[in-house]
């Protein structure tokens, strides 16, 4: 496991932060995160189809197609061919999405929960989560991967990369999501939302030198990152993962 540090970079007007040596790595890939603009609404409301922020992502990827799900912080995964024709698609009530299928960019909303990045360039296979505490306790990565595998992809040669999120200590939680991610038995403290999913990834047999954990935490740094705990109830960032 590696903390990295996402290069930021203005992708045809858009500020975004990125995973610099992926790009380097894996040629065609489409990867980042929407850093914190006022005038950008990837706000929590699925309806909002054809909110700036979607329509702004789409144009400065350059990728006719976007695949967006309804977030519910469960644990369904839902499979997307490429064949919908342009423009940006709510494919279905699920926190995860996955495709084989170039020519098209998936793309979750955050803010303090973990967008997780998965890759595996030899099968050209494509993961994107929205990982919270209640995705994580229902097996949201567990499933992504899996799904995953059903389109031909190997853990063997799999990347996982863990985007901005609110990090260990500012993660103060109660005894229900302790319960629930398994941890120690205390009645409250502080829970890495990372690290667990870090530790799922492990399990499934992805590599530890190729999972990496972003250094930025949504809540610590106010000037680039939404964060739903330090009180942005209705805004959002959009993690996106594509082949060009
Ligand atoms: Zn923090």
């Amino acid at each position: 496991m590696i903390a990295v540090t996402e290069q930021e970079y203005w992708l045809d007007g858009l500020r975004v932060f990125t995973h610099a040596d992926w790009l380097s790595r894996f040629p065609g890939l489409v990867q980042g995160i929407t850093a914190r603009v006022a005038e950008l609404d990837f706000g929590p409301s699925a309806e909002d189809l054809t909110s700036d922020g979607w329509q702004q992502l789409q144009a400065a990827t350059g990728i006719r197609r976007v695949a967006r799900c309804r977030q519910v912080q469960g644990a369904d995964v839902v499979l997307c061919d490429g064949r919908q024709h342009s423009g940006v698609h709510v494919v279905g009530e699920a926190d995860a999405l996955v495709t084989a299928g170039e020519g098209l960019l998936l793309g979750v909303t955050v803010a303090d929960c973990v967008p997780v990045f998965l890759v595996d360039p030899e099968r050209r296979a494509l993961g994107l989560a929205h990982a919270g505490w209640r995705g994580i306790a229902a097996g949201v990565v567990e499933a992504t991967l899996a799904r995953m595998k059903e389109l031909g992809a190997d853990v063997a040669s799999m990347y996982a990369h863990l985007g901005p999120a609110i990090c260990g200590q500012c993660y103060e939680v109660g005894p229900e999501v302790i319960r629930a991610l398994g941890a120690s038995p205390a009645r409250t403290g502080r829970v890495d939302l990372r690290a667990h999913v870090a530790q799922s990834s492990l399990t499934a047999g992805v590599a530890p030198e190729r999972v990496t954990v972003s250094s930025g935490c949504t809540r610590c740094d106010s000037d680039n990152f939404y964060s739903y705990r330090r009180g942005d109830r209705n805004r959002r960032m959009c993690a996106f993962l594509g082949w060009s």
